[in-house]
C-alpha cells in the first residue's frame, strides 16, 4: 500500500521532504507531479492543488473508501485526506474546524469546495437518517442555485464565482451533518449591467432564455434571442462550449424544489431576472427631462414586479426629494435616468441573490426538527482570489484586500499552530522569517487613517465630491507610505482610459487601481424611490426583500453604511471567525491561462507559488521538525524494521518507538514530545519508509 511516497516516478508527495529546498526544486517537483497527473501535493498538512483542467478519475467511491478514517500520511496526497482530517479532528477534539481554500481565479477553489462537500456527504450518515439525508441533499444541490445566480463566464474561468462564500456545516455528536449556514460576500453586481468582451452576465439569465418552456417565456414577455437584450449581450457570443444552459436551468429548478422554494418564490425569482432583462432595453428620450420611449417595456416590468406603470416610470425618470419639510419631485435628465435604471437593475439582482442565500439557509437551519443539542461545525471558505486586471477598480480593491486578510491569517495561524504544537509537546521552537503583510492590511483598514476611512470621509463631504478629491486626500494622507503611490497621468494622452490612479504594493504583486467610480461604488446610492416602489409591490415575496421601503420620504434616515466599510467589517468578522477554528488549508495553483490540461506555464505558476508563500511554508515546517507522528501510530507503522519490536512487542509504546529509532541510528535527529515523536530531517523519514518498504 502506497503511503505519501508513491515511488520516485511521481516525484515527492510532501514538499517538506524535498532534498534541497529552493524555489527551483519546488517548481520542478510541482511540474513533474502535474505532468504525471498527481494534482495534489502536501506541505505537511497543507494541500497544494494544481488545476488539472480535465476530468481525473480520483473522486469515485473506491477513493472515498481509501481515505476514510485514515491518517493523512498513509495514502498518496489527496484533498479527501484533508477533508477527512478536518472532519476527524472536529469529532476527536469536539472543536470547530475550517477549510480555507485560496488561489487566483480559475485555480480550482470552487471545485475543491464541492469535492470536499461530496466527500463529507459520502462518509457520513451510515445509519441513513432521513433528515440527515435531506440536509446533505440541500447542501449539495444548493450549489447549483448559488452558481446559477452568482457565477458567470469570465475570460479567466467559464464558471467563475462572482461572490465570496463561507459555509458552515453543522454536525451532531456522531459527526453527521444536521444543517448549515452560508454567508455571501460582495456580489459583483456591476456585471448585471455591463460585461467585458468575451464575458457573460450571471448564468441565470442565459439559463432562463434557453431553458424555460415557451409558455413561461411568453408569460415573462421574453424571446430566446439573447442578442436582443442589452444587459446580456455586451460580451459577444453567449454560447459557451463547456456550459449547457438548458440543462442547467432544469438542475436549478430541481434544486429550488429540493431546497423548499415555494412555486410563488420560484416564479418571483424568474420574474425579477426577466425584469432586469426588460430594464436593459428601456430607452429614454428628451434631454433635461428624461422620458421613456418604449412604454411596452415599462408596462411589462410593472406587471412582472407587481407595481404600477406610473410608479415604474416615476422611479426611473424622477427623484423625490425632501427639501425643508416639503416633498418635491425632481425630474431626471437622460444621463441620470440611465444611471437610475442601472442602479435599479443591479440592486434588484443583488437583493435577489442575498434573498436566495437566505432561503437556502432557512432550509438547512440546524435548529430544524428541534435539534438544539451541541453541535460543531466545519467551515468551508471559497472566496475570490487575488485579481490583477488591465483596469482595476473598487471591486478589485475589495477583493485584493480580502486576500491580504486571508494571507495574514495564514501567516498567523501557520506560525501560531507550529508554535503551539511545540509548546504543548515541550519542544523548543526556532523562528523563521516571513514577509508579514500586516502593514498592507493596516494601510487599507486602519480606523481613521486607512484607505477605507479616507474614502468614507470623502463620500461624506457635502458639496461636490469627485474621485479626484478622494485621490488628493489619499495622496496627502498616505503619500509617504512605502506600499502606496499615486500618480497624475498626462491628461492629453488619449490612449489612457483614466488619468489618475494609485498603486498598492500587495503581497502578491503591484496593482494599479483607477479611481474612477470609487466614490459612487462606495456610496452605493440607490434612490429611495426604487426601494419604495418595490416595497409597495403586490407580490409579497418582492415586498419582503425591501423592508426599508417602508420609510416615508420625510423621515430623516441615518446615513447608510458605505459599501467599503460594510465589506471591511464583514472581512474582519470572517477572519475572527476563522481564527477561532482549527484551520486546514488548500492552496490552489492555476497551471496556465489557456485552460489546458497539458501546459505548465513556468512563469505564471512560479509567481503564484511565490506570493502564496508556499516556500516559506515549507521552511517553517522544516525549521522545526519536518514530520511528527503520534507514538502509537509510529510504532504501528514501523515496528517491522526493528528486531526488538517485531514480530512481538509488549512493552510501553514510547519505549518501543525509542527502540526503533535507536536501532536505525536516528537518535540525534528526533525529539520526543509528550504524545508525539518529532523528526527533524526529511531524510530520516525517507530512510524509515525505505526500511519499511524493504520489509513488506
Ligand atoms: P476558482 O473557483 O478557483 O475560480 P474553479 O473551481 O471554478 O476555479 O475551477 C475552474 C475550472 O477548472 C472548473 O470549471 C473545471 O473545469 C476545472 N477544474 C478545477 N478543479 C478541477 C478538478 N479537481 N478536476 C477537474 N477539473 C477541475
Ligand atoms: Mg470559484
Amino acid at each position: 500500500m502506497a503511503g505519501v511516497h508513491e515511488g520516485p516516478e511521481y516525484g515527492i508527495g510532501d514538499f517538506v521532504l524535498l532534498h534541497e529546498l529552493s524555489l527551483d526544486a519546488f517548481m520542478k517537483n510541482l511540474k513533474h507531479r502535474f505532468e504525471k497527473g498527481r494534482i495534489y501535493t502536501y506541505i505537511g498538512e497543507v494541500v497544494v492543488s494544481v488545476n488539472p483542467y480535465r476530468e481525473v478519475d480520483i473522486y469515485n467511491s473506491s477513493y472515498v473508501q481509501q481515505y476514510k478514517d485514515r491518517e493523512i500520511y498513509e495514502r498518496p496526497p489527496h484533498i479527501f485526506a484533508l477533508a477527512d482530517n478536518a472532519h476527524k479532528t472536529m469529532k476527536r477534539q469536539a472543536r470547530d474546524t475550517c477549510i480555507v481554500i485560496s488561489g487566483e481565479s480559475g485555480s480550482g477553489k470552487t471545485e475543491a469546495s464541492k469535492i470536499i462537500m461530496r466527500y463529507i456527504a459520502a462518509v457520513t450518515n451510515v445509519s441513513g437518517q432521513k433528515e440527515v439525508e435531506r440536509v446533505k441533499d440541500v447542501l449539495i444541490k444548493s450549489n447549483n442555485i448559488l452558481e446559477a445566480f452568482g457565477n458567470a463566464k469570465t475570460n479567466r474561468n467559464d464558471n467563475s464565482s462572482r461572490f465570496g462564500k463561507y459555509m458552515d456545516i453543522n454536525f451532531d455528536f456522531k459527526g453527521d451533518p444536521v444543517g448549515g449556514h452560508i454567508s455571501n460576500y460582495l456580489l459583483e453586481k456591476s456585471r448585471v449591467v455591463y460585461q467585458q468582451n468575451g464575458e457573460r452576465n450571471f448564468h441565470s439569465f442565459y439559463q432562463l432564455l434557453s431553458g424555460a418552456q415557451d409558455s413561461m417565456l411568453n408569460d415573462l414577455k421574453l424571446t430566446r434571442d439573447v442578442k436582443k437584450y442589452n444587459f446580456v449581450n455586451q460580451g459577444g457570443d453567449a454560447k459557451v462550449a463547456s456550459i449547457n444552459d438548458k440543462q442547467d436551468f432544469r438542475a436549478v429548478m430541481d434544486a429550488m424544489k429540493a431546497t423548499g422554494f415555494s412555486p410563488e418564490e420560484t416564479a418571483t425569482t424568474w420574474k425579477i431576472v426577466a425584469s432586469v432583462l426588460h430594464l436593459g432595453n428601456i430607452e429614454f428620450v428628451g434631454e433635461d427631462q428624461a422620458e421613456i420611449s418604449n412604454q411596452h417595456e415599462t408596462s411589462t416590468i410593472a406587471s412582472l414586479l407587481g407595481v404600477t406603470m406610473e410608479n415604474v416610470e416615476k422611479a426611473l425618470c424622477s427623484r423625490v426629494i425632501a427639501a425643508g419639510g416639503n416633498v418635491v419631485d425632481k425630474h431626471l435628465n437622460v444621463g441620470e435616468a440611465h444611471y437610475a435604471r442601472k442602479a435599479f437593475a443591479k440592486a434588484m439582482y443583488d437583493r435577489l441573490f442575498t434573498w436566495i442565500v437566505g432561503r437556502i439557509n432557512d432550509a438547512i437551519d440546524p435548529r430544524h426538527g428541534g435539534r438544539v443539542g451541541k453541535n460543531t461545525v466545519i467551515g468551508v471558505l471559497d472566496i475570490y482570489g487575488f485579481e490583477i486586471f488591465d483596469n482595476n477598480s473598487f471591486e478589485q480593491f475589495c477583493i485584493n484586500y480580502c486576500n491580504e486578510k486571508l494571507q495574514q491569517l495564514f501567516i498567523e495561524l501557520v506560525l501560531k499552530q507550529e508554535q503551539e504544537e511545540y509548546m504543548r509537546e515541550g519542544i523548543q521552537w526556532q523562528h523563521v522569517d516571513y514577509f508579514n503583510n500586516k502593514i498592507i492590511c493596516d494601510l487599507v483598514e486602519f480606523p481613521h487613517k486607512g484607505m477605507f476611512a479616507i474614502l468614507d470621509e470623502a463620500c461624506l463631504n457635502v458639496g461636490k465630491v469627485t474621485d479626484e478629491i478622494f485621490l488628493d486626500a489619499l495622496a496627502q494622507k498616505l503619500g509617504k507610505h512605502d506600499r502606496f503611490t499615486c500618480r497624475k497621468l498626462d491628461p492629453a494622452d488619449k490612449t489612457l482610459e483614466h488619468h489618475r490612479d494609485f498603486r498598492i504594493k500587495h503581497y502578491a504583486g503591484d496593482v494599479t487601481y483607477s479611481i474612477v467610480g470609487f466614490i459612487d461604488k462606495n456610496r452605493d446610492t440607490l434612490f429611495m424611490d426604487i426601494k419604495r416602489l418595490l416595497y409597495n409591490s403586490s407580490n409579497s415575496v418582492i415586498k419582503s426583500m425591501w423592508p426599508e421601503g417602508a420609510q416615508s420620504v420625510t423621515e430623516t434616515t441615518k446615513r447608510p453604511i458605505t459599501a467599503g466599510t460594510s465589506f471591511k467589517n464583514s472581512m474582519i468578522a470572517l477572519v475572527e471567525n476563522l481564527a477561532s477554528k482549527i484551520p486546514f488549508y488548500v492552496r490552489c495553483v492555476k497551471p496556465n491561462e489557456m485552460k489546458s490540461p497539458v501546459l505548465f506555464d513556468d512563469t505564471r505558476t512560479r509567481h503564484q507559488v511565490a506570493y502564496l508563500g508556499l516556500l516559506e511554508n515549507v521552511r517553517v515546517r522544516r525549521a522545526g521538525f519536518a514530520f511528527r507522528m503520534a507514538y502509537d501510530r509510529f510504532l504501528q507503522r514501523y515496528k517491522m524494521i526493528c528486531p526488538k519490536t517485531w514480530p512481538n512487542y509488549r512493552g510501553q509504546v514510547t519505549e518501543g518507538v525509542k527502540l526503533i529509532i535507536n536501532s536505525q541510528g536516528f537518535a540525534d535527529d528526533v525529539m520526543f514530545g509528550k504524545s508525539k515523536i518529532f523528526i527533524r530531517s526529511p531524510q530520516t523519514l525517507f530512510a524509515l519508509e525505505q526500511a519499511r518498504d524493504a520489509k513488506i
